[in-house]
């Protein structure tokens, strides 16, 4: 498949160069930490919102997002906003045929329908609508839509259905989940393992799929598809041979993966003014996700410079001669390169730079010690 412009409704290419905007510089940026995807008792999840609150404070978090199955009932209740430093934001977590979707900055509940009798006993619903109607219900809104475990697969032990993403061809969706912290862990679970996998789940984690980076990779060719890591948070507690277990509490699953944003306005203390803040970058693409229980990733940069700008991550760049790659990490590391998906360079070490002479979609996977630590969004170039 050849590189293709993106459609310019969708993401115009920019007629000035695409960075430094508003006087800013690319040192000047802010770095601001989360953890996207958390359920709580208003779904799914155990927790209350005062407990998932005080574990994103002890994970020492920036911002947290709180996700719930088809209700805004957490918003409604007045949970968003700044809890000391830490900012809490409500959307929802659509379902429709067993195809999950991240519905963020809503103002109106979308409540898919299809989970409502599940966890409101009582409540009846209407028949599920379709995932393409469910994404255009979100886009009127303006919110963001981010196609979540999009090849999760069936694992009875968990009862986990199939929630393999089947509207690939919708054109709707800003981005989708790469990297979940939870399907990751109970991809390669067997119950003979239990002990293993719940004692040592971090041992578990090997990165995303191949199979979504593939896809990823594909879709980005055609326009921004931007690339989120979450971690699918439930607390659930679990009846088992060995006793009631809490499987991933939410303390210790806020430190694991997490997404970090770029933005070259801070936050102002105004919740709502700086929920705009961390939508604006979700949905340009201005992030990366990463896996900080390894190592902190503060500071990893990726950028392109040319005579036409600086670009970073989630940028459209036109193409232009002597176009400089600059990819940072905050220590010594396996810094791959990929260009449309195919790997163009790789070193070892903290830095990596690559003179780009050829337009494509640029991003950067970073390993530590073999495991999967960095995924950066792409540049378009
Ligand atoms: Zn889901
Ligand atoms: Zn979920």
């Amino acid at each position: 498949m050849r590189f293709q412009p993106l459609p310019s409704a969708l993401c115009p290419l920019p007629s000035d160069p695409c960075f430094p905007k508003g006087g800013g510089t690319i040192e000047s940026l802010h770095e601001i930490i989360g953890v996207i995807h958390i359920h709580s008792i208003h779904s799914d999840g155990s927790g209350t919102m005062p407990q998932i609150i005080e574990a994103g404070q002890l994970a020492d978090l920036d911002f947290l997002i709180v996700t719930d199955h088809d209700t805004l009932e957490a918003k409604a209740a007045g949970w968003e906003g700044w809890h000391e430093r830490l900012l809490v934001l409500v959307g929802e977590e659509v379902a429709s045929q067993n195809q999950h979707c991240l519905a963020l900055g809503l103002e109106a509940e979308i409540g898919g329908g299809f989970l409502h009798r599940r966890y409101r006993r009582g409540h009846r619903s209407a028949d599920p609508e379709p995932p393409r109607r469910i994404l255009e219900r979100i886009g009127e809104q303006d919110g963001l839509s981010f196609i979540v475990h999009p090849h999760g697969r069936y694992r009875p032990f968990f009862s986990m259905r199939s929630y393999e993403w089947k509207e690939w061809g919708s054109d709707r969706f800003d981005g989708m989940e790469i990297w979940s912290y939870m399907f990751d862990w109970v991809r390669h679970f067997r119950f003979y393992k239990f002990r293993k996998f719940y004692r040592d789940p971090d041992a578990q984690i090997t990165g995303p799929f191949p199979e979504t980076l593939a896809m990823w990779d594909r879709l980005c060719r055609t326009r921004r598809i931007v690339g989120i890591a979450g971690v699918d948070a439930h607390a659930k507690t679990k009846r088992t041979p060995f006793g009631t277990l809490v499987v991933f509490p939410y303390k210790k699953l806020f430190r694991t993966i997490r997404t970090h944003i770029l933005s070259q306005e801070g936050f102002s203390g105004q919740w709502a003014d700086d929920a705009r803040i961390v939508y604006r970058a979700l949905r340009e693409g201005h992030c990366f996700g990463a896996y900080d229980l390894l190592s902190s990733s503060e500071g990893f940069r990726f950028l392109l410079r040319s005579e036409c700008g600086t670009a970073m991550m989630g940028d459209v760049m036109p193409f232009c001669e002597d176009a400089q790659i600059e990819i940072v990490v905050p220590r010594r590391a396996s810094i791959r390169l990929l260009r449309n998906g195919k790997e163009i360079r790789r070193v070892e070490g903290d830095s990596l730079r690559f003179r780009a002479k050829t337009p494509g979609v640029y991003r950067t996977e970073v390993a530590l010690g073999g495991r999967p630590w960095i995924y950066s969004n792409p540049i378009y170039f």
